[in-house]
């Protein structure tokens, strides 16, 4: 069994209560993490401010070159992180190889290269010249969810650290193996001690503490829509810079022209990546009623032989769900689309499994059809793998019942017309929308939601400027 410990003041440190963590996959216990309270945030405060001055005086050009030393040594332990990743999490290896580990390393090399490309802006008036220069905010309070582990972790402290922040980060208590690499590679690679602090546990007892500190300044949040809230509530009145990342319900819009046979490998993608457990999946597809009777048996053949199993093997396209709680979560939703009148095309059940996956936290692919768009199963955040099938009659009317939720995260439109893909993209009310493709990043442009999914942007400079204050001084020439 992993005995992980928080990383504060340059220290692996230990706590008296440890919470266990289980492989969703087997069930098996495989690690204990710490079960810190508001005394290991007041420690890791403690070390962030103590590293701030040092930190901040560094050069953007030094603090450039930290990120790069993480990079490398992350990237040597890729494969580690991968597998570390998969057991934490019940995903396929071979998408913690392709999805979390070479993202993790990405986001230091992109932050240490984007930061390097940074000019300060310079506003010149008749008589004087405006400077804005970008301070670091102070300490930032990083909190993360269990989905993309390291990946969304590193998103977060790679633009932190490079803009002279120093960092209390809190992991996910359900996955905090990778976290616990990054504090090992922090370690080896020698970062000033305090610069990155990680503290594990609850969220309501270790991220609260940090959204309350009133020594954290900043707070980038990722996670659940409700969590957010409280997030919000605590942090607004104490005007801390806030960032939230939080849930969605995105529409995925077929239209008439599209090539099916090249768009259905897609959507399904977009459906059931990660057995749907990514905030950007396409989880209520709108499709035109002129290829609705093409469309539905070819969809659920191809759902149908996606592979769910085992997580080591490079044939499962899916793996377990992240935990039993968040299984049963899932299927309770599976049943109320029955008795919201919904018909499942496919999936529903647990698939049989050989040991020791017999007991896992798995879950087959599910579609459902037959329910109104404004049913709750087609319009709350299930985060699993179940996708919902509605038909529509016009470009408008496709536009309006993706609208129609709460949530304003992200969409794709797939159709063999880019022009007219893009007119509707235009329309969607959510903050990314993709057209004839779907989680294709480039890691300078804005990434954040609207409405119900989220306030602020991250991502290339949007992340520089979030992570940071823009002073201006304003120089009247003598
Ligand atoms: P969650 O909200 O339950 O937890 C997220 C993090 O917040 C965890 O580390 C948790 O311990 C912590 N937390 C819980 N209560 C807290 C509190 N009172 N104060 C401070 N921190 C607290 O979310 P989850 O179940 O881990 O993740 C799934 C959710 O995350 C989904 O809704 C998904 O859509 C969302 N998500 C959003 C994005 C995005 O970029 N928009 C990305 C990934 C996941």
């Amino acid at each position: 069994m992993i005995i992980i410990q928080n990383y504060i003041n340059g220290k692996f440190q230990s706590t008296d209560k440890n919470i266990e963590d289980i492989n969703p996959a087997t069930g098996e216990i495989i690690a204990s993490i710490p079960k810190s309270n508001s005394n290991e945030v007041q420690m890791a405060v403690d070390a962030a401010d103590k590293a701030r001055k040092g930190w901040s005086e560094l050069s953007l050009e030094e603090r450039t070159q930290w990120l790069d030393k993480i990079a490398d040594s992350l990237e040597s332990r890729s494969e580690q992180i991968a597998s570390l990743e998969s057991l934490d999490t019940g995903k396929p290896v071979s998408l913690a190889r392709a999805v979390d580990a070479s993202r993790s390393v990405v986001n230091f090399r992109f932050f240490a290269d984007f930061a390097r490309g940074y000019s300060p802006e310079k506003f010149e008036m008749d008589d004087a010249t405006n400077h804005v220069i970008l301070k670091p905010v102070g300490i930032a309070g990083l909190i993360t969810p269990w989905n993309l582990p390291l990946y969304l972790l590193s998103w977060k402290i790679a633009p932190a650290i490079v803009m002279g922040n120093t960092v209390v980060a809190k992991p996910s208590e359900l996955t905090p193996l990778t976290a616990n690499l990054l504090a090992e590679v922090i370690h080896d690679v020698g970062l000033p001690k305090g610069v990155v602090n990680i503290v594990h546990g609850l969220g309501s007892e270790v991220g609260q503490s940090i959204v309350e500190h009133p020594k954290i300044n900043l707070i980038s949040f990722t996670g659940g829509t409700m969590t957010g809230r409280k997030v919000a509530e605590t942090a607004a009145p104490m005007f801390k810079k806030l960032s939230l990342e939080l849930g969605g319900k995105n529409a995925t819009i077929v239209l008439d022209d599209v090539n099916l046979d090249e768009a259905i490998p897609g959507i399904a993608r977009s459906g059931f990546l990660n057995q749907g457990q990514v905030c950007l999946c396409g989880s209520r597809i709108f499709v035109s009623d002129k290829i609705w009777d093409e469309f539905v048996p070819k969809f659920v053949d191809y759902v149908k032989n996606m592979k769910v199993g085992d997580p080591s093997s490079p044939d499962s396209d899916l793996g377990a769900l992240v935990s039993f709680a968040h299984r049963d979560k899932v299927e309770s939703y599976i049943h109320l689309a029955q008795r919201e009148g919904g018909e499942i095309l496919c999936g529903g059940q647990a698939p049989k499994l050989e040991s020791p996956f017999d007991n896992g936290a798995f879950l087959e692919p599910t579609v459902v059809t037959g329910l109104s768009h404004l049913s709750r199963t087609a319009t709350e955040e299930i985060f699993g793998p179940v996708v919902t099938l509605h038909p529509f009659e016009s470009d408008e009317n496709a536009i309006e019942m993706a609208n129609c939720t709460d949530y304003g995260l992200a969409g794709s439109v797939w159709s063999g017309n880019t022009d007219r893909g893009t007119k509707i993209a235009e329309k969607i009310e959510t903050g990314m929308v993709w057209v004839n493709t779907w989680l294709h990043r480039d890691l300078r442009v804005p990434f954040g939601g609207i409405k119900d999914s989220g306030v602020g942007r991250e991502g290339g400079r949007w992340s520089l400027g979030f992570f940071s204050e823009a002073i201006n001084i304003c120089v009247k020439e003598s």
